[in-house]
């Protein structure tokens, strides 16, 4: 059996891995050159370490636990514009965690570089688009002009997923409305006294009455790990609060931007900003996917991102991951066609259960 992957992010990669591991035969490609992988920190919730304990090899996960922070990811605070506290919702640390999954906070290009270990992914091979072989194959179209034929497709190429446009062209995801500028702050001496200390200690919020809202998480490297230790921050509120040409904006505009977004809130919070790595500083805007209802089953399916992209509350790379494994599970027990539909029918009931979760729990902030 052949599978081709489309996308090299979190879902596809675990994906990758898990069949390889199990002796399927797996082809890789990825838009984007090696090493353009954006860092930042990422809260992986206990469904997501599951996930990678069950597809890696036993020496990647191990190092996936080793990279990861030492603080449990599991909590987080709402500050007000003076970095008062006004609310914390803590998880406590139960007993068995270990058997049942983990709150992991890792740094998200250290995860991807572990992800890829061993695997031979093809780089700068954009999909293009698939075709349905009568055979019950499919035939994959690369943007280098390769083209590859394989028993089954699986999109894991994000929120803009070229996959599903063509597998599911009626398929929405809706803007919200809401812009963000996000980036990385090194943690310096200066930063680490400019920061508010729950920002230090785990994941934090600082919201206005407007709209505005700025998320904050230190990602401090365990001892012996590479990497420099950083502060991430997002600067949210609604798309009019934020000029139109966004978008060609080079990047110290875009951090500027940010900054002075919030010039009116607690001064270290513009400063923070004002010191961030500008090659760290992207725009993008949150979305959500609309439920989608089965579709007849044929060999091209979708997983994370690609199919229920979600409103970021710290669990959608979790479900990706989720799905990877639940993916690479059903599709070694066979037979292929009934193993992606049952895939995809548990898969679409989780997920968009998260998916408006996610939007509801936001909508409550
Ligand atoms: C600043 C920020 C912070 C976040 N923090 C968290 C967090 O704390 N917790 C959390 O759960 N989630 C978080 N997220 C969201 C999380 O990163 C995603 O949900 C997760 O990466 C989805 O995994 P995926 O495998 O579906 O897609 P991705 O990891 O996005 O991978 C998709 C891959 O497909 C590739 N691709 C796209 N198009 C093509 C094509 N045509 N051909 C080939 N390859 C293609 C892309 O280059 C990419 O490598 C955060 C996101 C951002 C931006």
């Amino acid at each position: 059996m052949r599978i081709v992957v489309v996308g090299a992010g979190l879902s596809g990669s675990l994906l990758a891995q898990g069949l390889s591991g199990a002796g399927v035969d797996v082809a890789l490609y990825e838009r984007e050159a090696p090493g353009q992988a954006q860092g930042y920190r990422i809260h992986i919730a206990p469904e997501g370490d599951l996930a990678l304990r069950a597809c890696l090899p036993a020496d990647l996960y191990e190092r996936v636990l080793a990279t990861a922070a030492g603080r449990r990811g599991a909590g987080w605070r709402v500050l007000d514009p003076t970095l008062n506290v006004v609310q914390e919702t803590l998880v406590p640390e139960t007993a068995g965690e270990a058997e049942h999954g983990r709150h992991l906070t890792v740094d998200r290009l250290t995860l991807r570089r572990i992800l890829v270990t061993g695997l031979d992914v093809q780089y700068a091979t954009p999909f293009r688009r698939y075709e349905l072989l009568d055979d019950g194959r499919v035939r994959v179209f690369l943007g280098d002009g390769r083209v590859d034929e394989a028993d089954l497709l699986v999109g894991a190429d994000g929120t803009h997923s070229p996959v599903r446009k063509q597998l599911l062209p009626h398929a929405e995801v809706v803007e919200l409305g809401i812009t963000e500028i996000f980036g990385r702050t090194p943690l310096t001496d200066e930063v680490h006294a400019l920061a508010p200390a729950v920002a230090i200690d785990g994941f934090c919020a600082v919201t206005g009455t407007d709209g505005r809202f700025m998320p904050l998480a230190a990602h401090r490297f365990l001892p012996g790990a590479a990497g420099e230790d950083y502060l991430m921050w997002v600067v949210a509120g609604p798309a009019a609060m934020f000029p139109a040409d966004l978008s060609t904006m080079d990047k110290p505009a875009l951090r500027k931007t940010a900054a002075d977004l919030v010039s009116d809130w607690h001064p270290s919070l513009s400063a923070i900003v004002g010191l961030g790595d500008p090659g760290s500083v992207h725009t993008t805007t949150m979305r959500t996917a609309q439920p989608v209802p089965p579709w007849d089953t044929v060999p091209v399916t979708l997983m994370g991102d690609a199919i229920h992209t979600m409103v970021p509350q710290g669990t959608s790379a979790s479900v990706a991951l989720r799905d990877a494994a639940l993916l690479c599970r059903r599709v070694t027990e066979g037979p292929l066609l009934k193993a992606v539909h049952a895939y995809e029918a548990e898969m679409l009931e989780y997920g968009f259960a998260e998916v408006e979760r996610s939007l509801r729990s936001a909508s409550n902030h």
